[in-house]
């Protein structure tokens, strides 16, 4: 029976996918003259300079941080004009990284070409209604920013979602060979950010059934190769590569919900990994959520070939061991009468609202103080 009455998909994206196509990507891209926004690990590889060599002219810019603050973006504008002498003279805009970098040449593309800085469409008073053409390049398996419209970014010392219709890129271009330098933490802390997309676009109220088949395919792949990529097996980074694009892709028309309201305030006040914030909460969540979807939890844990719901929230936990990482929010440096605060400013994400069961502010900080 269909859970929705109305439903819509939208997704403009491009999806090139290949090992060695960022060699290919001034024909994929079809733009000579670049602004390139990349990591800093990024401009140092022999790979990308072969890339480069085949555009006319290339910019860099690859001061990117993790999280990226307003300022930054204000100050990359900055550089491309003091460069460019006046006005830009870029056919396109690529960014090449992990999220941060492609959230950041999103806004970069659309801000080249409109009035004010980032902070005035953050807070709604301006809107983007055109930009540079976009080709976004992960190098980590975990956002799904190449295909998303979303753009994150810290305004005050707090991470703040925000959507634009310029933010879909013109192509994502998939190619895993750059994913196969991310030390063990990234890729676990990304690998474990693309299973919250998946689960949280398959269980939002906004779900639907193209993006549920989308997320259990996503998931599936997730749990099968998440290990031996952290562990640095290549076919292992392809597939990853792949499902974290395809979890984009859902989460894309459905948006995510409580994992990743509650990771804001996680990853702004103690610093936390995007998606290790993210996944802190994960199985508590699958834990509470079940009451209001216990029959479409119990077919995705028989789809990914679990008992039940219990033993996928224990999978989770075990994934997390695996990657070393700690499950207790007191080992992030957070102090039990800060959960009160980490509550409040995840009720502030309208995301949370999607979240099956929409919990209260008292069952957020109940699922916090369960994992302090
Ligand atoms: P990141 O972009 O913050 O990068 C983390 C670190 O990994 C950086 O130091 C980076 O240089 C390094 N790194 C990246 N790829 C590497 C590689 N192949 N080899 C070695 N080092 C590498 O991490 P992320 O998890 O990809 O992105 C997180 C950001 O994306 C957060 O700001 C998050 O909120 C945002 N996000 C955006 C969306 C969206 O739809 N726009 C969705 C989810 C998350």
């Amino acid at each position: 029976m269909l859970e929705t009455e109305k439903f819509q998909i939208f997704n403009p994206v491009r999806i090139v996918y290949g090992k060695g196509e960022l060699e290919n990507s001034r024909d994929i891209f079809g733009v000579s003259q670049v602004l390139v926004i990349c990591d800093p690990f990024v401009s140092t590889s022999e790979y990308f300079k072969r890339a480069m060599e085949k555009y006319k002219s290339v910019f860099i810019y690859d001061k990117i941080v993790p999280n990226p603050p307003c300022e930054m973006i204000d100050e990359i504008i900055e550089s491309v004009y003091e460069y460019s002498k006046g006005a830009p003279k870029f056919d396109g805009v690529i960014g090449i990284g992990g999220g941060s970098t492609l959230d950041t040449a999103k806004a970069i593309s659309s801000l080249l070409v409109s009035e004010g800085k980032l902070s005035d469409y953050i807070e709604g008073k301006k809107r983007f209604d055109r930009r540079l053409p976009l080709m976004l390049v992960p190098t980590t398996s975990g956002t799904g920013s190449e295909v998303t419209n979303v753009g994150v970014y810290t305004l005050n010392g707090i991470k703040r979602p925000m959507t634009s219709p310029t933010f879909w890129a013109d192509v994502a271009l998939i190619d895993p060979i750059l994913t196969y330098s991310m030390p063990r933490r990234i890729a676990a802390t990304t690998g474990l950010d693309a299973l919250t997309h998946a689960v949280e676009s398959y269980w939002a109220i906004s779900t639907q059934p193209y993006t549920e088949g989308l997320a259990l395919r996503a998931a599936k792949m997730i749990l099968e190769s998440f290990e031996a990529s952290i562990d640095g097996e290549e076919w292992a980074r392809d597939e990853m590569a792949v499902a974290a694009t395809i979890a984009g892709v859902a989460f894309s028309q459905t948006r995510t919900t409580a994992a990743h309201a509650i990771s804001f305030p996680i990853t702004s006040f103690y610093n936390v990994e995007h998606g290790l914030a993210c996944a802190l909460t994960l199985p508590s969540l699958i834990r509470w959520t079940y009451k209001f979807v216990s029959k479409k939890m119990d077919d995705f844990a028989s789809y990914l070939g679990l008992k039940d719901v219990e033993e996928l929230a224990k999978k989770v936990e075990q994934l997390m061991e695996y990657s070393g990482f700690s499950r207790r929010l007191r080992n992030y440096g957070v102090k039990e009468n800060e959960l009160e605060e980490i509550a409040k400013v995840s009720m502030e994400a309208n995301i949370i609202n999607l979240t099956p069961g929409k919990p209260s502010y008292d069952d957020v900080l109940r699922i916090l103080k369960e994992i302090y």
